[in-house]
């Protein structure tokens, strides 16, 4: 028999949360719809009594994600109600630490946080370890940080963190670390294993995969800082659907196939990219020449298949190459199996400091070569005499 921990993430994702292994019962979980349970005897302790406190569909994703990352994974109903939770511990007044690139909710939220008094937010380029570090410790008369919250690679930009280093300093300054694993997958990097305390994912990408759902998750490394995510998310209400937990489970069975595919997909195409005339600049970790290559190859496991484009022809030729394109999706969002681009600022909530011209493009599992004659046609398109 082989040992359960001894098994690839792989063989994890799709061996981990299946029912036990009985005679004529199914393979996989049920979805299990009922608001309520029969009533346990006094005398008994029975875990499920009404489901937003816990049913039996959420349990089989979080097994999975849990055993992924290595820490006690909870699932719900969005990455931001998971950025939420995670945002609750910091207490009354405390200083948060967060990257000045990371997706826009994060820093929305942060900002509403702040602007209530409930928080005060410091923001930082996360890929310059002294500031951060800088940063979390405080300047002379302030307290350290509370939290420091990392994204890496960052949304949009790609800006790759010194995760070992960051963990460091923080955990020396006594604060606590949340890292959006959302664009590494537990596939790609693992951040409780350098130290970080929560790990939070937006399921919506990668995980489900599909852009079928929208739902989130956070893991923690310890028992309280769980407890205190499972108490909010019951008495904030932030609960998965047991359909759209189920769907997760189904997307989550394919992660590896998927996320190798897609990795090898945007390498290829970043490295294509780089040489085209009409692509001014490409961010993408896997290429030598980018200025996050080196960290990424040391912590993660490929490089993820997000990659950005800054179009040589400004805002307006980016606008007309997202609209000009006929396999890859003019829409936002990003993780799914199929290929999808969007000009960041065209969305009123980006970073002022995200250029006008960049494309973030989110590569899927379709053939590559497909991929890249429909992105040639439209660079040519958008670009051309009389564009
Ligand atoms: C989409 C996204 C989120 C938000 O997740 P939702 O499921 O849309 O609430 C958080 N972080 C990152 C990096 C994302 O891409």
């Amino acid at each position: 028999m082989s040992d359960q921990t001894d098994l690839s993430p792989a063989t994890v994702a799709v061996t981990a949360g299946r029912p036990p292994r009985t005679p004529d019962q199914p393979v996989n979980p049920s979805v299990e719809l009922s608001s309520t349970y029969q009533a346990s005897p006094m005398s008994g302790d029975g875990d499920r009594v009404y489901a937003r406190w816990g049913n039996a569909t959420w349990p089989a994703f979080e097994e999975v994600l849990g055993r992924l990352e290595g820490g006690q994974a909870l699932l719900f109903s969005s990455g931001m109600a998971a950025i939420a939770a995670t945002l609750s511990l910091v207490p009354a007044g405390g200083r948060v630490v967060a990257p000045r690139h990371a997706y826009s909710g994060t820093l929305g939220l942060l900002g509403d946080l702040a602007a209530a008094g409930r928080l005060e937010v410091e923001q930082v380029d996360v890929a310059d370890t002294d500031a951060v570090l800088d940063a979390v410790r405080g300047t002379q008369g302030q307290a350290p940080a509370a939290l420091l919250w990392v994204e890496t690679p960052t949304n949009p930009m790609l800006e790759v963190a010194d995760l070992p280093a960051l963990v460091a300093g923080a955990r020396a300054a006594g604060a606590l670390v949340a890292a959006d694993n959302t664009f590494a997958t537990p596939l790609g990097l693992r951040p409780l294993e350098h130290g970080v305390d929560v790990v939070v994912h937006s399921v919506t990408k990668y995980l489900s995969g599909h852009s079928d759902v929208v739902l989130g998750a956070t893991v923690a490394a310890d028992a309280a800082v769980h407890a205190r995510l499972a108490r909010y998310r019951t008495m904030h209400g932030a609960i998965a659907g047991p359909f759209e937990a189920w769907l997760a489970l189904r997307g989550l069975r394919t992660l590896a196939l998927r996320v190798e595919r897609a990795g090898a997909n945007a390498a290829e195409l970043a490295r294509r990219l780089s040489e085209h005339p009409a692509v001014a600049r490409v961010r993408h970790p896997s290429l030598p020449e980018d200025p996050g290559h080196a960290r990424a190859a040391a912590q993660m496991r490929g490089f993820g298949a997000i990659v950005a484009i800054e179009v040589a022809g400004g805002a307006d030729a980016a606008e007309r190459l997202c609209a000009a394109t006929q396999v890859w999706a003019h829409a936002t969002s990003l993780g799914g199996v199929e290929s999808s681009l969007e000009r960041r600022r065209r969305q009123p909530a980006e970073s002022r400091t995200v250029p006008e011209s960049l494309v973030r493009l989110s590569v899927g599992i379709e053939d590559v070569e497909d991929l890249w004659r429909d992105l040639e046609q439209a660079l040519a398109a958008s670009s051309g005499p009389g564009a």
